[in-house]
């Protein structure tokens, strides 16, 4: 979601939430996944940006740490080796299930789900290192995770990372 006149994102939310946030007239649709929600009676196109209206003051914050955002964050791209979803990886087409979220100090070592602790790894890296921290797996960290200035708006379905990229910034 992106606040309605300075345009940051603002936060992360559902589907649902946001079609009814577009049913109320609260909101716009900033970009559409081309994707569509049923329901019995109905059929939405899904968004994944949308803008609020009017203006709520939001105050300037750390982003809230979540697995969702690391993704994002990381546009679906693995730290380690750099793949990503359509890329082929032992003959197999990588999708976005296939990335997951590494703990750089792995949890069972004390690493917590900090923005800078974590990042997007695919499943073969994530194993290979298992717990681990990368020096001792004889891996390396393509980048360095750093915290997001401000929370994503994520529509879990569709073209949110994309369509969100342009409007993100990464401190
Ligand atoms: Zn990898």
């Amino acid at each position: 979601m992106l606040n309605g006149s300075t345009w940051e994102p603002i936060s992360v939310i559902t589907v649902p939430r946001a079609i009814n946030l577009l049913l109320a007239d609260k909101a716009i649709v900033v970009e559409q996944s081309g994707k569509f929600l049923r329901t019995v009676s109905s059929r939405f196109p899904v968004p994944s940006v949308i803008a609020l209206r009017t203006y709520i003051n939001v105050p300037r914050r750390r982003a809230h740490w979540s697995r969702k955002g690391v993704l994002v964050r990381d546009n679906y791209t693995c730290i380690y080796c750099g793949a990503k979803p359509g890329v082929v990886q032992r003959g197999k087409v990588l999708a976005r299930s296939d990335l997951t979220v590494d703990h750089i100090l792995p949890r069972s070592r004390g690493g917590k789900d900090h923005w800078t602790n974590t990042a997007c790894a695919c499943y073969s890296c994530n194993h290979r290192k298992s717990n681990r921290l990368p020096n001792e797996a004889g891996m390396k960290l393509i980048w360095e995770p750093k915290t997001p200035r401000t929370s994503y708006l994520v529509i879990a379905i569709g073209s949110g990372p994309a369509a969100w990229k342009q409007y993100i910034e990464i401190e």
